[in-house]
């Protein structure tokens, strides 16, 4: 399938350091972004599907590095059916799970911790829920783990690991797993701030630091914050990627991007949600917090995002995130919400205003065009420009 883009004001690239692409067109076939900018009036005539934008301005499919799925498109901790689906309407194309920890009476044991890693992983292959990519399948590290399990794990093609919420008496028990863990290829996260779901334990800086994860999930609190001082000390004494969340303390999320922009660190700045938990389902998550990060903190909204989509397909080695030839072919056209005081997508996050999503577009295919079923409308119209194919995507 072949899908075009065209008409679009502005391309944001994905890349902080270099976030806007000159030109007004994306082609994607086969699933595979093809060209970005400009394309010859046959490139897009010969597309399945034309997608005029209207002005609007084009982002990378959004990446939540922290999506706690377990099973199905069904979050047990809220009873809900269908979140993953509505996510994909705030812009998320990509979900990476924060652990299967929320499966009820989950186990603890090696043999159950690896069996629900590799069915987890199974289960999300080829499942893609509203059209979203879901990579599941992270091992909970649990006391007993061993050498060969992680060897067992990656050859079975698991490869997340997590630690916080096994039976250890005390945390830096998991830095072996976690440097086991690593030697296997797997990307490793560790439990940030204070307890938050019976079952998982208090870890700060000082642990951290010790433990050496790849990423720290919610460093801004999940959602009770480390103390402001060990944040100074993670981004100076570590290269642990340092993962925002919205489902966390507001403040300390300024104090955490503001430190890391100052040390040059951005880099190993992520934005995830960490939801759905107890603080609910959030569709509109990574949204809201790239508009706090941008407005509050008074930065280039087209950086803040290269946090929610670059950063984290650079941190966990996902081909999509950026809006570059070769890359996955997911995409987002966002607005300005009808009716508010800034005119353009990039105007409204600087003003604090969750912006429209007006189409998404994953794996190459529009899942739907015009209106998102969670935003505001745009204020510009979205719509199907030409469709050879007897599909309806408004
Ligand atoms: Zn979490």
């Amino acid at each position: 399938m072949r899908t075009a883009v065209v008409n679009i004001g502005t391309i944001v690239s994905g890349d902080w350091r270099d976030p806007i692409v000159p030109g007004d067109t994306v082609v994607v076939a086969d699933g595979i972004i093809k060209s970005v900018g400009t394309a010859s009036p046959e490139a897009v005539a010969g597309c399945d599907v034309v997608i005029d934008a209207g002005g609007a301005t084009a982002v990378p499919g959004l990446i939540d590095s922290h999506v706690h799925i377990t099973f199905g498109d069904y979050t047990p901790r809220q009873k809900t059916v269908g979140f993953l689906e509505s996510y994909l309407h705030g812009g998320v194309t990509t979900a990476i799970t924060a652990s299967e920890v929320h499966v009820p009476g989950r186990p603890r044991d090696p043999a159950g911790v690896k069996a629900l890693a590799i069915a987890a992983q199974r289960c999300f292959a080829e499942y893609r829920p509203g059209g979203m990519r879901v990579w599941a399948g992270s091992v909970i590290l649990e006391p007993g783990l061993a050498e060969q399990d992680f060897k067992d794990l990656a050859a079975e093609g698991v490869w997340l690991a997590k630690a916080g919420f096994g039976a250890f008496a005390d945390p830096e028990e998991y830095a072996p797993l976690v440097a086991m863990a690593r030697r296997h290829g797997m990307v490793t996260t560790l439990h940030t701030g204070g307890a938050s779901i019976p079952g998982s334990s208090p870890i700060t800086g000082d642990h951290v630091l010790a433990i050496d994860p790849d990423v720290s999930f919610h460093v801004n609190g999940g959602p009770v914050a480390m103390a402001d001082e060990h944040f100074e000390r993670v981004i100076a004494e570590s290269k642990v990627a340092l993962q925002i969340c919205t489902a966390g303390n507001l403040r300390t999320a300024m104090l955490c991007a503001r430190l890391a922009i100052e040390r040059e660190q951005f880099h190993r700045v992520l934005i995830a949600t960490d939801t759905p938990t107890g603080s609910g389902i959030m569709p509109l998550g990574m949204i809201y917090t790239i508009t706090h990060l941008a407005s509050l903190l008074d930065l280039p909204p087209e950086m803040v995002m290269g946090a929610a989509t670059g950063n984290n397909a650079a941190v966990y080695g996902r081909n999509s995130g950026l809006l570059a030839p070769g890359r996955d072919g997911d995409l987002v056209v966002i607005d300005a919400p009808l009716g508010g005081a800034r005119k353009t997508a990039l105007g409204a996050l600087a003003n604090g205003d969750p912006v429209a999503v007006g189409a998404v577009i994953s794996d190459g295919v529009p899942r739907f065009v015009g209106r998102s079923r969670n935003t505001p409308p745009t204020t510009r119209p979205v719509r199907v420009a030409q469709c050879t194919l007897p599909r309806e995507f408004a």
